[in-house]
Order: structure tokens, then sequence, then C-alpha cells
């Protein structure tokens, strides 16, 4: 699915958030959005997501304009960096979940499920896993369950927001490669928020820096570091972690 943003603005009181921001996203593709804390990022992401509107501009899926429609009917599957896996259930039910609830009309059968949730697991590698609960993992298994929960219900679009910052860095490493891994078999129009550039230039198609809400370059990994538009952000951002 294709996302087009067009002059996009938002303000949380008089801290402007995003200032006028353009983006063309391809079909299929793997995006980071890199910029400092405070840089509209999230806010960025939030308002594709359709979990926070615009104060102006609009979104387009595929050239169709979306700006007023429902988080739920957008078909977005999210990985946050703090969104909690339900603690009380196994890790099979934390993938059914958002299968379980659909509509009756979209609800697969319980095999339909079962056979999904097993397929998952398996792309993830946690077959053998699926009866433990959360607490009983990894910080690293647990972000993989996140990802396969995320892309339980099919989503035309993957967002992830700073998804491996809260690992350390080896498992940061071993699941930047994970999400390159799903996206070349799944192509699903990606889009993932971190403040670390290494991880953007390791894993991402293209890279959208921003600053002070506003996107300051895009470009392919090796546009934006061989020639960064702004190289003391650049540089900044490579010294924060
Ligand atoms: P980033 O993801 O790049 O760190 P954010 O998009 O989260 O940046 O935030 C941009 C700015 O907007 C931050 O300074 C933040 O304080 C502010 N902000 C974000 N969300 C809200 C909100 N709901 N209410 C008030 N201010 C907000």
């Amino acid at each position: 699915m294709s996302i087009t943003v067009t002059n996009v603005s938002k303000q949380f009181g008089k801290f402007q958030a995003l200032k006028d921001v353009n983006l063309e996203i391809n079909s299929g593709e793997l995006l980071a959005l890199l910029g400092p804390s405070g840089s509209g990022k999230t806010t960025l992401l939030r308002i594709i997501a359709g979990l926070e509107t615009a104060d102006t501009g609009n979104i387009l899926f595929n050239g169709e304009d979306i700006t007023e429609r429902h988080v739920r009917k957008r078909q977005v599957g999210f990985v946050f960096q703090h969104y909690a896996l339900f603690r009380h259930m196994t890790v099979f039910e934390n993938i059914a979940f958002g299968l379980r609830v659909k509509p009756r009309s979209q609800r697969p059968t319980n095999a339909q499920i079962t056979d999904r949730v097993m397929h998952l697991l398996q792309m993830v590698q946690l077959e053998g896993l699926a009866q433990r609960h959360p607490s009983q993992l990894s910080g690293g298994q647990r972000q993989r369950v996140a990802l396969a929960r995320a892309l339980a219900v099919e989503p035309q679009m993957l967002l992830l927001d700073e998804p491996f910052g809260a690992l350390d860095a080896r498992v940061r490493q071993e699941l930047r490669q994970w999400l390159r891994h799903l996206h070349d078999e799944l192509h699903i129009t990606s889009i993932f928020v971190t403040h670390d550039q290494e991880e953007a230039l390791e894993v991402a198609d293209r890279i959208v820096v921003m600053n002070h809400g506003q996107i300051e370059q895009i470009g392919t990994p090796e546009e934006v570091y061989d020639t960064p538009a702004n190289p003391f952000v650049f540089n900044f951002l490579g010294s924060v972690n």
C-alpha cells in the first residue's frame, strides 16, 4: 500500500510538533523515520496510524483519502517499544487475540486461527513457546511475539515505534535482521521510528531525517550517509547511543 502525506501540521498547545510535512511512501517499502528526540517522528507515525488527528493536511492510502477513517479501519499492525503483551495470556493467545476480536462475519474459525498462529510462530521461530506466558520469555522473544501479533491480522501496513529501543545491543542487532527478513518475505509497507542512525542505515530502504517537526532529508541509506543534508544532526544522532 502506498501512503501519501500532504501538508500535515500538528500543534500541541503552543508547540508545533509537525510543520507542513509532505511525504510519499512507496508500496512495500521499509522506511525509517530518523531524528532526535522531540523531532516529531512519533507524532507523524500516530497520524498515519489514525491514533492522532492532524490539524491540517491529509493522508492518502493507495490514492484514497483516509484522513477521516477510524484507526480500526486502516488495517495497520503496530509494534511499540512499550506495547506490552497481555501478561495473563499465553504466547499463542496473544497472537490470536486480533483474530478473535474481529467482527463475527470476518472471524476465522478456531482451526484457521490455530493454523495462522502456528505459521506466524514458525516465521519468528518461536514454535516451541506457544504455551508460555510473556514473563517466561526474554525481551527479544517478546518483541518477536509482538511482531507476530501485529502480523496476525494481515495488516496492509506495519508501524513500529522504537520497536527495539528497550533491548540490549546484541538483541537489537538480531531483531533488526528479523525485521528486514520478515519485510523481505511479506513486502508489507512498513515505517519504523528510530533515533539510532545505525539501525536506520542497516535496515531501511529509505530514510526520512526529521528535525524540529520538519523533514530535512529523504534518501536511501547511501545518500543519507554520504551526503547528509545536515551533518550536525546526523553526527549528533550518532553520538546519542
Ligand atoms: P519524537 O518521536 O521525534 O521524539 P514526538 O513526535 O514524540 O517526537 O514529539 C514531538 C513533540 O511534541 C515533543 O516535544 C512532545 O513533547 C510533543 N508532544 C507529543 N505528543 C504530545 C501530546 N499528546 N501532548 C503534548 N505534547 C505532545
